[in-house]
């Protein structure tokens, strides 16, 4: 099986399960207990908490364990909302984040808030201008993702949170996407709250982490023990937490060789798929974009029998986000993009990641124009 669909998953790495497994094994016990053992969770768990501190240049005060990126988000989203409700209801974020974020902030349109989608251009990239005229006295929250999932383009994020700080409203950027595929410097870059999720980043799925920036003050959506700082209750799940952390450390650390080679074989895959296939067009941002990804919609076919036939040759990909696929709707990604709905229904996405090599790319290259051929010479559109 050939995988490229790093963006929906990814498979855990050796290093991070063999750090896991003791602590399902053998030290299997409650952090907050009393006994020298429990206190050894409670210290590894600390220090995992640092681990990920010192990699995203931050205070490990400010970083809190959830379940993944979809509860990050929403603890950030429904959190400031909360915390904020007097002093506003507006919040404003885009029409290309992804469900995690937009679906809190439907169900909080539905609470009595007010929500702003910002548009983007044809490349993906939000309109700053369009952002900094829907603020008004009553925002209390912007949250734009730093990274899209589908298309991989790299957002403003800086002059975003440049914005938000000099207005005093609360930024959050969803940064799952961006984590070990760009470097994410917290002192550099002053967001007031990140999301990242451990299993796109060959870590453990069902953990993530909300950073809170010192200062921010949200509401909690979990209620119970004094967990998380009082922030996020329930017992830590150690081995994740540690395999999380070592997650974080290895894409930091590997962070620029991965990100050259993978773009040497993604313009490769790109270029080559130019030339043999007519008719197709690829989305997103030439040089804003993360190196691994590759979005493209390819006229006359469907992405989702594309991708069948991809599978039948052991070849994984998506159309889009995971999410969105099943359902026959086109990525909302790329309708907002103003891709006309009948091409963004030839989507198709190829996410590369750690293993995949030049073989895997040349065999793409040879089976997807015959693939498209095929599917093209029965299409009624074309
Ligand atoms: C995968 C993903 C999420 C959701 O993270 P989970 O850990 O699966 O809940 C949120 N945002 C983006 C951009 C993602 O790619």
């Amino acid at each position: 099986m050939m995988y490229l669909d790093h963006n929906s998953t990814t498979k855990i790495d050796k290093r991070v399960l063999s750090r896991m497994m003791p602590y399902f094994r053998e030290n299997f016990t409650n952090p907050s207990s009393i006994y020298r053992i429990a206190q050894e969770a409670r210290e590894v768990l600390e220090d995992a908490r640092e681990t990920v501190a010192n990699c995203l240049k931050c205070g490990p005060k400010e970083i809190y364990f959830t379940s993944g990126g979809t509860e990050s988000n929403n603890l950030a989203i429904k959190g400031t909302a909360w915390r904020r409700r007097r002093e506003g209801n507006h919040i404003i974020t885009s029409r290309i984040e992804h469900h995690a974020v937009l679906n809190p902030c439907r169900w909080l349109e539905g609470m009595g808030f007010r929500v702003s989608y910002i548009p983007v251009d044809s490349t993906g990239i939000v309109h700053v201008d369009a952002l900094r005229k829907a603020i008004t006295p009553q925002t209390i929250l912007i949250s734009i993702m730093w990274v899209n999932n589908e298309i991989g383009t790299i957002q403003p994020i800086k002059e975003i949170a440049e914005i938000a700080r000099e207005k005093g409203i609360y930024f959050h950027t969803d940064a799952v996407q961006a984590i070990g595929k760009i470097p994410v410097n917290l002192k550099e870059i002053r967001v007031d709250m990140l999301s990242l999720s451990g299993h796109k980043i060959y870590g453990p799925k069902g953990i993530g982490v909300l950073f809170v920036r010192e200062g921010t003050h949200i509401e909690s959506l979990i209620h119970g023990g004094s967990h998380e700082m009082s922030l996020r209750a329930g017992t830590e799940n150690v081995p994740e937490i540690i395999g999380l952390s070592e997650a974080v450390k290895i894409a930091t650390t590997e962070l620029g060789e991965e990100n050259r080679r993978l773009s040497i074989l993604r313009d490769k895959l790109e270029t080559g798929l130019q030339e043999r296939i007519p008719d197709i067009i690829i989305n997103g941002h030439r040089e804003k974009r993360v190196s691994n990804t590759l979005s493209l919609c390819i006229r006359y076919v469907e992405g989702e029998s594309v991708l069948l036939h991809l599978d039948l040759n052991e070849i994984c990909a998506s159309s889009g986000s995971a999410c969105t696929s099943g359902s026959t709707k086109p990525s909302h990604v790329l309708l907002a993009m103003g891709i006309e709905p009948e091409i963004a229904y030839g989507s198709l996405r190829f996410s590369l990641g750690r293993k995949n090599t030049e073989e895997d790319i040349d065999k793409v290259l040879d089976i997807l124009p015959r693939i498209v051929e095929k599917l093209r010479s029965m299409s009624p559109y074309k």
